[in-house]
């Protein structure tokens, strides 16, 4: 290190300009403050092998990371993705809004430390568990959002619509209760979202839905009529 600023010697890293050999990259209040290909090692901390950018986790379900190992064995026969899901029902019918920050940040953490800098956290666990919204719709969104911004994450926050239990417009069941809007009430959290990221400094809202096109695109009619 030089300059009391950590600096990195890589290899090899992939660059826009593609793979480069010798890059050294200075780091600054946490973060890439300048990459010089073809440079001398000069102090710098060398690491070996190959370097890529930071990657997205591009579909993220944040409050599973606290089921992990609940559901990854061998049912009976019969057992498919939907008794999966019956697993994931149980379990959260009982997280609050602290359990699930604490997980999410827990998550992060953990994506962060294998080279996940941003995630698009497809978000549908929306509701209290009676499936009453909390008084304020954003509640979940801002755990979310918390976890994020303590972490360092970069967010994609994206509020999904959740009308039906399944393909082809199937009812929703007890156990999706958490889960449903209707229209009026997703524009709303939607934006109330936007309003939660404000505050942080990499962040962003989309928009997703559950289980239909059409859905999808009443979704998106929604939001454009919302701002
Ligand atoms: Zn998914």
């Amino acid at each position: 290190m030089t300059g009391g600023m950590p600096a990195y010697h890589f290899d090899r890293a992939l660059l826009s300009s593609g793979w480069t050999r010798d890059v050294r990259v200075d780091v600054a209040d946490g973060a890439i403050a300048r990459v010089t290909p073809n440079a001398p090692r000069d102090g710098a901390q060398h690491v070996a092998g190959f370097a890529i950018p930071g990657m997205p986790n591009l579909h993220c379900h944040t409050f599973q990371r606290g089921m992990a190992g609940l559901a990854e064995k061998r049912g009976p026969a019969h057992d498919s993705f939907w008794t999966w899901r019956e697993v994931m029902y149980r379990f959260l019918g009982k997280l609050t809004p602290d359990d699930v920050e604490a997980i999410a940040a827990f998550a992060y953490m953990q994506m962060l430390e294998r080279g996940f800098t941003a995630v698009g956290e497809f978000h549908y666990l929306h509701h209290d568990i009676d499936g009453r919204p909390y008084a304020d719709i954003g509640e979940m969104a801002a755990r979310i959002a918390a976890a994020a911004n303590g972490t360092g994450i970069g967010l994609t926050l994206l509020p999904a619509l959740y009308i039906h239990g399944g393909f082809g417009g199937v009812a929703p069941n007890e156990g999706q209760k958490r889960f449903l809007n209707d229209p009026d009430r997703y524009a709303a959290l939607v934006a109330r979202s936007r309003e939660i990221v404000k505050a942080l400094p990499d962040a962003r809202v989309g928009i997703a839905s559950s289980y239909s096109t059409s859905t999808m695109l009443f979704t998106q009619k929604t939001c454009r009529s919302a701002g």
